[in-house]
Formats: structure tokens, C-alpha cells, sequence
């Protein structure tokens, strides 16, 4: 039986394992696809206290290298389910006295046909990521948020011309990036419209835009970046954990779930503000929660 097993391999996660190894628990942190979470997507974080800038990449991996150091087990497996002393994956069932759930948020779809089959072949739901493959190309952002702002603005330094494109005529993202947006010479504004239909063979070639008063517009494109927010990855726990209607993990104290010995940490829970500094407090306040409380029960 371990201590404690962290679902998700990601800055909360990896924070609660750096707590929990230091004070000589063992440790099995658990995740669906690689370590590094979503961070791991982004080419510089500029507002982590104490670090002037660093790639995202690096960031993760040295925060993976401090805890493999510690002696913490790593396993690539996807959690299905988690009850109170037991963690399900696809091949395993592990039992532990306590659980840190920090399965963090996914990009959100459009929900448009043919969405799967064109991403990596022209769609991708991340600029820093994906953007330098249209070098002097065409590509369109579909979004009203920072993250479709950001991305506009990531894009008209490596794409020829960037159409940012979003179903109302006011942006729910802030006006700083908005005014630099539109002094920028290669990004048009294609407002009140939403995304009707991707057009391609192999590779999207364009898109057709459907403008609130019925008009079609088709845009030759090259790239086509979806910003309209994420999702959190809390499904497999809906059947036992709390969550709100949006999905993300209800917790009264932003420690405890619902259940006695299950906690929850980072992004995937309900709160105000989803970043790295966040998600490393909250998992470092996890895991010492989770200690203090697993000692309680089990003695040291
Ligand atoms: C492109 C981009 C740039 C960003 N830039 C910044 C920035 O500059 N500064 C900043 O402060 N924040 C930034 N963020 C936000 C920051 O990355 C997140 O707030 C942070 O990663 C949240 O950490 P987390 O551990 O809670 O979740 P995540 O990072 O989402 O990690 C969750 C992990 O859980 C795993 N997982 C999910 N479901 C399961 C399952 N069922 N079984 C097993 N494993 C599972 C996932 O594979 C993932 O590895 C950025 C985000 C993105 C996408």
C-alpha cells in the first residue's frame, strides 16, 4: 500500500510528490500521457516568482529530474476511477491510504465535423506550440478570450496573415492585447461569425465563416488554432467526486474533496485563478494536508 497516489504528472501534481517524497512517504504518481501537464506547451513563463523567464519544457523538467531525485515512482497510466483507498487504471489497481487528484484541464473542441481528423493536419489548440509550422502562412484563430488574443498576437510575428475570428463583436479577453491588435498591419478582425465548416483533402486549405446575419465568407488558410477555453479532466471521477456544473472538482476548503483521504489540487478544482504558481501552492498544501491526516489515521 502507498502513502499516497498523485493523479496527474503535472505542477500541482509534481509539487504534492516534492512535499510528500521530502517527508519520506512513498509516493506513486500516476499519468495518462507524460510528465509536465500543460506547461509544457508554453515557449516562455515570464511571471513565475523568482525566475526572471524559463521555457515551459524546462520548467517541467526540472521540476520531474528534483522529484525522480527524491526517489518517487512514476508510472505512464490513465486513472479510471478512484474510490477511497484504491486507484483503478487502464492496467492496474493500486491501493494507497490517501489520493491527490491534479488531472489539470484539456483544450476545449469547437464540436465541428472533421475536427479529430484535421488536428495536426492544419488545426491545433495551441499557437506556442504548433505555430511555427506556417511560417509566412495564412492562419485563423477562433476565440474571445486572452488565450485567442495572445495567440492572434504569438501568430502575426511568424504568419503572413492572421484572421482572428469570434462570434461577437466584444472580446471577453483584455483591451491591452485587443488595441495592440489592432494596430497590428496582418491581423483582420472577423467579428460577429463563427466557424461553419473546415475544408480540405489531406490537409485543411480553408475554412468557411458564417457572419451572424446569414452571410458566408470562405478564407483560404493554411492553419486553423481553436482558443475557446479548456475543460477540466475530472469525467472519470464524476461518478464519487463532487464537481460543479462546469466539471471542475468541488473542494469547500481547496484541499478536501467529498470523500475522507481523496484530495485535489491545481487546475482541475474550482477557483479563481489557473496558473503555475497556483498549482504548485496547492499542491504543496495537498500533500501536507494529506500527511498530516494519513498520520492521524495511520500513525507515522
Ligand atoms: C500554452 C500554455 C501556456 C501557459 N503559460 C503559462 C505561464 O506562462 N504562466 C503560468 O503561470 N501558467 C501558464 N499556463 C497555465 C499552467 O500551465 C497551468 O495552470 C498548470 O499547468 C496547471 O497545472 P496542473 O498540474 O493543475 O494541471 P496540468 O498542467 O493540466 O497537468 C495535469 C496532468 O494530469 C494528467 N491527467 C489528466 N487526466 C488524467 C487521468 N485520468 N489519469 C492520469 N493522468 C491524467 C495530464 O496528462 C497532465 O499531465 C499555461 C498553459 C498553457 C496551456
Amino acid at each position: 500500500m502507498y502513502d499516497l497516489i498523485i493523479v496527474g504528472c503535472g505542477p500541482a501534481g509534481m509539487s504534492a510528490a516534492l512535499y510528500a517524497g521530502r517527508a519520506n512517504k512513498s509516493v506513486l504518481i500516476l499519468d495518462g500521457k507524460s510528465y509536465g501537464g500543460q506547461i509544457i506547451n508554453a515557449s516562455l513563463v515570464e511571471n513565475y516568482p523568482g525566475i526572471d523567464n524559463i521555457s515551459g519544457f524546462d520548467f517541467a523538467t526540472n521540476l520531474f529530474n528534483q522529484i525522480k531525485k527524491l526517489g518517487i515512482e512514476i508510472k505512464f497510466e490513465r486513472v479510471i476511477q478512484v474510490k477511497r483507498n484504491e486507484v483503478i487504471t487502464d492496467n492496474n489497481n493500486y491501493s494507497t491510504k490517501s489520493i491527490i487528484l491534479a488531472t489539470g484541464c484539456s483544450y476545449r473542441k469547437i464540436g465541428i465535423k472533421d475536427e479529430d481528423k484535421y488536428l495536426g493536419k492544419g488545426l491545433s489548440y495551441c499557437a506556442t506550440c504548433d505555430g511555427n509550422f506556417y511560417r509566412d502562412k495564412v492562419v485563423a484563430v477562433i476565440g474571445g478570450g486572452n488565450t485567442a488574443l495572445e495567440d492572434a498576437i504569438y501568430l502575426s510575428n511568424i504568419a503572413k496573415c492572421v484572421y482572428l475570428i469570434h462570434r461577437r463583436d466584444i472580446f471577453r479577453g483584455e483591451d491591452k492585447y485587443l488595441e495592440y491588435i489592432k494596430s497590428l498591419s496582418n491581423v483582420e478582425l472577423i467579428l460577429n461569425s463563427q466557424l461553419l465548416e473546415i475544408i480540405g483533402n489531406d490537409v485543411i486549405t480553408g475554412i468557411k465563416v458564417k457572419n451572424n446575419d446569414g452571410s458566408i465568407k470562405l478564407l483560404d488558410i493554411d492553419g486553423l488554432f481553436i482558443a475557446i477555453g479548456q475543460v477540466p479532466n475530472s469525467q472519470c471521477f464524476s461518478k464519487n467526486i463532487e464537481i460543479d456544473k462546469d466539471g471542475y472538482i468541488i473542494s469547500s476548503d481547496g484541499v478536501h474533496t467529498n470523500i475522507d483521504g481523496i484530495y485535489v489540487a491545481g487546475d482541475v478544482r474550482v477557483k479563481d485563478l489557473r496558473q503555475l504558481t497556483t498549482a504548485i501552492s496547492d499542491g504543496a498544501i495537498s500533500a501536507t494536508v494529506a500527511i498530516k491526516e494519513m498520520e492521524d489515521i495511520y500513525g507515522k
